[in-house]
């Protein structure tokens, strides 16, 4: 068997998956008087944006509330993609506990050729190490020890919001993620 080219660790939700689009309708369902749009997610936390009133957190505690969100356009090709060049992926999600076992038969769902072994539901991620990173919140990313650490181009992600991550290599979808990571291999 030849020798893995390298680690890829990534986040899901908001990477691998449009998960704010799911809140964002859930929430609008749920609350008349204070409607939201991508916009209004302004910083990575819920509570520190200014125009969402009420608590959101509580949604992914919901049973069955990941398990109809579709893999974001290229994300499977793009893993796949970096498989069959021998790269290693690892999923590395910080779902709450009630949401993990919902989590995990996603995963395993959309991504059967990655082994179960290759999810790691965890929140401390800047303990995590590896080639390369690829997240969509700046603390994750800045505090990580991976090689090449990427963000994931958000509305909640700005450098004009969070400055530290000034200088930090980003991309604005997977396909771009994959290039760079298979032009630098
Ligand atoms: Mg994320």
């Amino acid at each position: 068997m030849q020798k893995s080219r390298g680690t890829v660790i990534l986040d899901v939700d908001d990477v691998l998956t449009d998960t704010n689009g799911k809140v964002i309708i859930t929430y609008n369902n749920e609350h008349e008087d204070n409607k939201i749009s991508r916009k209004d997610i302004v910083r990575f936390r819920y509570v520190e944006c200014p125009n969402i009133k009420y608590k959101v957190t509580h949604y992914f505690e919901r049973p069955g509330f990941f398990k109809d969100l579709e893999p974001a356009e290229g994300v499977v090709e793009g893993i796949k993609e970096l498989v069959d060049n021998k790269y290693d992926i690892i999923f590395a999600t910080a779902t709450c506990i009630q949401g993990t076992r919902d989590r995990q038969e996603w995963i395993i769902k959309h991504f059967p050729f990655i082994s179960e072994r290759n999810i790691c539901i965890i929140s401390r991620k800047d303990i995590i190490c590896g080639d390369w990173f690829l997240d969509d919140c700046t603390d994750n990313v800045v505090n990580n020890k991976c090689t090449n650490r990427i963000i994931k181009d958000a509305e909640w992600n700005t450098v004009k919001e969070y400055p530290e991550s000034e200088g930090f290599k980003r991309v604005n979808n997977f396909k771009k993620f994959v290039e760079l990571v298979l032009s630098k291999g």
